[in-house]
């Protein structure tokens, strides 16, 4: 018996030592947080994609009283990204969460089931998708699903 060690690295940072195109981002999925639609939650979320075209594809979490019903705000934008730009590939997704007092204070993850959606769009475009997790007291910077999702399924083991 041996034990496997998976690592993951999260670079931690302050707003300013980001990129002004990272900057962007964060703003963009914060004021999306003002799109959403949460009245049962009262939590809401919004998300700012980058895409290789340069485009950015914005989207918020959207509730349903039927609770399952409803979407995350994560793939609320990638299920779009990918339905109005499918030739595109997704470069950075940025999350930002807020209640009704203010923005969150540490970074929100994705849900699983948008791990697993971020990680589709990666096996789709061949391509990373760096991850913006905003919160006030810092921001965290991860550079692939597989960081957030280790020992992931992505259905190679299907062909
Ligand atoms: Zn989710």
């Amino acid at each position: 018996m041996k034990d496997l060690n998976i690592q993951t690295i999260i670079k931690v940072c302050q707003y300013d030592e980001l990129s002004d195109q990272d900057k962007q981002l964060i703003d963009k999925a914060k004021e999306m947080t003002q799109h959403s639609y949460a009245p049962y939650s009262k939590f809401k979320v919004g998300a700012a994609a980058l895409l290789a075209n340069g485009a950015i594809v914005t989207g918020s979490n959207q509730e349903n009283a039927a609770y399952p019903s409803g979407l995350c705000a994560e793939r609320t934008t990638l299920f779009y990204a990918n339905s109005q730009y499918p030739d595109q590939a997704v470069l950075t997704l940025a999350i930002a969460a807020r209640t009704e007092q203010d923005f969150i204070d540490n970074p929100i993850p994705p849900c699983g089931a948008c791990r697993q959606v971020i990680l589709e769009t990666e096996t789709r475009y061949k391509h990373p998708v760096r991850i913006l997790l905003y919160g006030k007291k810092e921001i965290y910077l991860i550079k692939g699903i597989r960081d957030l999702l280790p020992l992931s399924f992505d259905g190679s083991e299907m062909e």
